[in-house]
């Protein structure tokens, strides 16, 4: 099926307000705030351990600590893992609610932000033995949609990438460079495909279908998949059964998942395809960052979404009410010591929790 790509406006608020699938209302003060930041320390690995890596930052409650410095400092986070919190764990304290509240015609978008090897595709894609956040979603949209069976449900997927500013279809080869475009219903990918799913099995066999597309033309598989940003989207359209629902209104909405491209500083990168790639990234990393963070203060006047690929399309769904959840991967490994300060600095410019000095903590 070929159709629009569209990130759904916000469904208006009614009296009737969403309620999260645990049955408490979204604006209630046990539910998560519209943005949340999410920091993971992943282990070391046997390599890093094998080469006597040492811990140079670590989790300690909600904050982290930078242990490698007499000076230490602390940055604090709604929510902080450490090595040996499970996927499921992270989950359940940063993507249900958004994944509920996509359900119910919020919408919602998760990102996975940090180095190459930090953790970002274990988070978002896992594998058989820890699934990510993908699957777990899709998993968990099929059972909200059994439980709820005064409503009847359409679920869409799409699958694109972002490389170097351009946007390609993960579920259509011939789908390159497609434009992003908008209307008065927000904005959207031209021609990009979009199946309809009719189970989480239909849903993830699309994703490892589109991530056969990402190996065409690439001598790198890893090189590329650190360079470029996927975006798996979850459209969902509700309406009311029964006799006595009719003329009630459709909802639309949207649940964006985001494996984020390296966020690797490319100061040292020599080649030009590489230094191409890598201002490119930065540039659409650093709009991201400045988008969450207006996001955040709530009172931005003037949000640059348009000044990347990657926010513009997101530009409805991250708009309004919708819920956003960042997760930030990063290593304790000592000698990534500089760029896991730089993600946390970033995820901590997204949102503005209060930096403690901790003196010889
Ligand atoms: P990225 O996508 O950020 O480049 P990966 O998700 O591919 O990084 O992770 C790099 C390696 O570290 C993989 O082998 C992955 O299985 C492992 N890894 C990442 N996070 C964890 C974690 N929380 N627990 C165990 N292993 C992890
Ligand atoms: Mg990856």
């Amino acid at each position: 099926m070929e159709s629009r790509h569209r990130n759904a406006s916000p469904a208006p608020a009614g009296k009737d307000s969403p309620r999260t699938a645990a049955g408490l209302p979204l604006d209630a003060p046990e539910a998560k705030e519209s943005v949340t930041v999410t920091v993971r320390f992943r282990p070391l690995s046997s390599r890093e351990v094998r080469l006597g890596e040492e811990i140079a930052w670590y989790a300690d409650g909600d904050t982290i600590v930078r242990s490698e410095q007499n000076h230490n400092i602390a940055y604090a986070y709604d929510q902080v893992f450490g090595p040996t919190t499970t996927t499921r764990h992270v989950y359940d304290a940063a993507a249900l609610h958004v994944v509920s509240g996509a359900m119910e015609g919020i919408n919602g978008t998760i990102f996975a932000y940090g180095v190459t090897s930090s953790g970002k595709t274990h988070t978002m894609h896992g594998d058989q033995r820890s699934p990510g956040i993908i699957p777990l979603a899709v998993k968990d949209a099929f059972s909200i949609i059994q439980e709820t069976p005064n409503r009847e449900f359409l679920l869409r997927v799409s699958y694109l990438e972002i490389y170097n500013e351009v946007v390609n279809d993960l579920l259509n080869p011939s789908g390159q460079n497609l434009r992003i475009r908008e209307d008065l219903q927000g904005t959207f990918v031209e021609g990009i495909k979009e199946e309809v799913v009719l189970s989480p099995a239909h849903a993830l066999s699309l994703i490892a279908a589109g991530e056969e597309h990402r190996h065409v033309g690439s001598t790198n598989f890893n090189l590329l998949s650190s360079r470029s940003h996927t975006i798996f989207t979850l459209t969902i359209e509700s309406s009311p059964c029964g006799e006595s629902s009719e003329g009630e209104a459709v909802t639309f909405s949207q649940l964006n998942l985001i494996d984020l491209a390296g966020s690797e500083s490319s100061r040292a990168e020599t080649t030009g395809v590489r230094r191409k790639e890598g201002s490119y990234i930065n540039k659409s990393l650093l709009t991201l960052g400045t988008v969450i963070s207006k996001l955040t203060d709530g009172k931005a006047t003037h949000v640059p979404f348009r000044d990347s690929k990657l926010t513009r399309l997101l530009q409805s769904s991250l708009s309004g009410h919708g819920h956003v959840s960042l997760i930030c991967t990063v290593t304790p490994a000592s000698s990534n010591s500089e760029e896991t300060h730089n993600t946390l600095k970033f995820a901590h410019r997204a949102k503005h929790i209060e930096i403690q000095a901790l003196q010889n903590k």
